[in-house]
């Protein structure tokens, strides 16, 4: 059931009463689970033939190199490129429905961020130094506490982050991310000061498949469903996730993550 309500006020705004109202959402959480479910099996349907299309595509590219001409080969490279995106896309809807449906099959264990965190970012860093960005990770000297999760969702939570940071930050740019503790939470922060983000895409770019389209960015390619993704592993280990952003600042994403 959800419950919705508000106050019943008179002419001098004093309170009279409530109206309450309660609807019964079983049936849009049956909709919701066929969905995710309709959503998982197409997906996986999908997924087999394109790996076997894009592998055929590399193979004539590969077999044929050098006896095609300038324009055929650049065909079917867009051919290649677009299947392997196709297959990315597959990828991430799949792991959104598991997510969703909660069928996740984490394996929790005490992790160490501050040693997860600087693997991501000595593996990142490559990405970022094709692009003349500094990228570097900042956190206390002293260990702070472990969180238990899966280490392979706050892997594909940072590394999406991070990854955006790079993507969506100008040549030369800095990204720093910055682990620290506040109150019961540890608390991570994606710092870039990159293209940022419009106020009123903020709430926006969490829902599956929105992309914010500007003269910067309609040339990066993405698949939209990153930061779903990552708000919901976030939210599967109880944590927040949320954005402060300007255009032509800069945005930080900043994720708590209850301890122990
Ligand atoms: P993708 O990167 O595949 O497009 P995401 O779900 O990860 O999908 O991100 C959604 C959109 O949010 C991006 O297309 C981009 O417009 C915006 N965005 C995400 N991270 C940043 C960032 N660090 N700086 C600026 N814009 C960002």
């Amino acid at each position: 059931f959800m419950a919705r309500g508000r106050p019943v006020l008179g002419e001098r705004k004093e309170c009279l009463g409530a109206v309450v109202t309660i609807v019964d959402i079983t049936n849009m959480k049956v909709l919701d689970r066929l969905k995710s479910e309709f959503v998982a099996k197409v997906s996986h349907e999908l997924r087999s033939p394109l790996s076997t299309i894009h592998e055929q595509l590399a193979l004539v590219l590969n077999d044929l190199m050098g006896q095609l001409s300038e324009s055929d080969e650049h065909l079917l490279s867009r051919a290649k490129e677009k299947t392997q995106g196709l297959i990315s896309t597959i990828g991430d809807l799949l792991d959104l429905s598991r997510i969703e449906s909660g069928i996740t099959c984490q394996e929790l264990k005490p992790v160490q961020l501050e040693e997860l965190l600087g693997n991501i970012v000595d593996f990142l860093g490559t990405r970022a130094r094709t692009k003349s960005q500094s990228l570097t990770l900042e956190h206390p000297d002293q260990p702070l506490p472990t969180i238990k999760a899966d280490p392979l969702a706050l892997e594909s939570v940072f590394g999406n982050l991070i990854a955006n940071a790079i993507n969506y930050t100008q040549n030369g740019g800095e990204i720093v991310v910055r682990l620290d503790m506040t109150g019961i939470n540890l608390r991570i922060r994606v710092i870039d000061n990159g293209f940022g983000i419009e106020e009123r895409y903020l709430d926006k770019i969490f829902d599956r498949f929105f992309r914010v389209k500007t003269d910067k960015t309609r040339f990066i390619t993405g698949t939209g469903l990153g930061l779903p993704i990552v708000k919901g592993l976030v939210e599967s280990l109880k944590g927040r996730i949320s954005v402060e952003s300007a255009p032509e600042k800069g945005s930080t994403f900043t994720v708590l993550l209850p301890v122990d």
